[in-house]
This record gives C-alpha cells, structure tokens and sequence, in this order.
C-alpha cells in the first residue's frame, strides 16, 4: 500500500500545522497530500453537534470522495466564563466562517467585563482518521490557559493572539512553531492517533 494520507482541512492554518507535526511523527515517511488536489470535492457541512461528529464527517467524507486514508479535525476553543462557547461554533463565532479577526474581537468584547481570575479557557482538537474501507479511529487532545485583554503576537492563526497557555506569561502566537507543537491541542491529538496512522501504513516501512 502507498503511504498517502489526505488532509482533510482547508483552514491553511491547520494544514501547517498537520504538515509540521505529521512530518515529525513519520519522520517524514507519510506522503500528505493536501484536498486542494482533488477539485471536485465541496467543502463538507458541519452539522454536528460534537467536535468528534464534525471531525468523523470530513474525514469520511473525503476517504469515501478519494479512496485513499483521511485525516481531519474538528477543534475550537472553549471559555469557561462563556459557559463553553464558542466551542463547535469557534470558525464562525462572529457570523462570516474564518473570519479569525473578526472572531478575535467578540470574544473580547464579550469578556471586556471578566476578571482575569475568570478568564480560563481550553483549545481542544478531536483527530479523525477514516480509511476507504470503514475503519476508524478518534483521538483527542486538549490545551489550557486563559483569555488575554487584546491580541499579542502574529504566529499560528485563529485566536492564538488572545491565548495565554497556562503557567506562560506569552500568548500561543508568540510561542515558536515547536513550543505550539509540544503542548498544543493538535499536537496532542496527531501524537495520540500516530500509533493508528502507522499501523495503517504496515509500519512505514
Ligand atoms: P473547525 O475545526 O474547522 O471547525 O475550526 C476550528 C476553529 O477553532 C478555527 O477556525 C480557529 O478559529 C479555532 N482554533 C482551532 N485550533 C486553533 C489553534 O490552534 N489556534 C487558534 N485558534 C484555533
């Protein structure tokens, strides 16, 4: 079998940072090929209603569409003061989906009056990956600290500008891409799932 695994994502933040961390898993013996290769496929709706639901429903979907091993995630970030939200809903929290900016200032507008002793918060990525012949697997990972005041730093993407990783004194896009990597939700969940993906490979020989 060939060792190709499509990632299922066209958020170009994620696709960078599943390149990154697959690449390192694998030591770069998965051949990761992006959906942008496969013209015909549509941008998959979310309709579940949990982070494994959604993550299940792209990589199915594109396994199914490509014929060949697929991996998606489903992630977001969860407030406390905000009961959980945006949680499923973090890609489009300010109406437009992606609209990361956007979605930067109403979080903040909508915590302008929490205190930062209740400022706590979690990113979580659920991993999916769905072989042509049914088989599946779901791992999950999850990223702890707290909501800032205003955006800092411009690495990663999303709200990493608003996230301040527990115990650290930066926010996650001030953080190198292998400091993210290390501790972060997705790479929690790739390393989690890996076992999985090389399995599926007989080993990457
Ligand atoms: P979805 O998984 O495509 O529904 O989108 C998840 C959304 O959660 C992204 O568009 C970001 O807004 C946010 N998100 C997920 N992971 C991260 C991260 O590592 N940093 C910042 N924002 C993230």
């Amino acid at each position: 079998m060939s060792n190709k695994l499509v990632i299922a994502t066209r958020n170009a933040g994620k696709i960078i940072e599943f390149r990154r961390i697959l690449d390192a898993i694998s030591s770069g013996a998965i051949d990761l090929i992006g959906i942008d290769q496969f013209p015909d496929l549509i941008d998959v709706e979310e309709t579940g209603t949990t982070f494994e639901e959604n993550a299940l429903l792209k990589a199915r979907y594109t396994a199914k569409m490509t014929g060949l091993p697929s991996i998606s995630d489903d992630s977001g970030l969860c407030i406390d003061a905000l009961g959980g939200a945006p949680g499923i809903f973090s890609a489009r929290w300010a109406g437009k989906h992606g609209d990361d900016k956007a979605n930067v200032e109403k979080v903040l507008d909508e915590l302008k009056d929490v205190p930062d002793s209740k400022r706590g918060a979690y990113f979580i990525c659920v991993a999916a990956l769905v072989m042509p012949d049914g088989r599946e697997q779901l791992a999950q990972g999850r990223f702890e600290g707290n909501i800032l005041r205003a955006p800092v730093g411009n690495q990663g993407f999303g709200y990493d500008p608003i996230f301040a990783p527990l115990g650290m004194s930066i926010s996650s896009a001030e953080m190198s891409a292998q400091e993210k990597d290390a501790v972060s939700h997705r790479g929690k969940s790739l390393r989690a799932i890996a076992p999985h993906v090389i399995e599926i490979f007989g080993g990457l020989r």
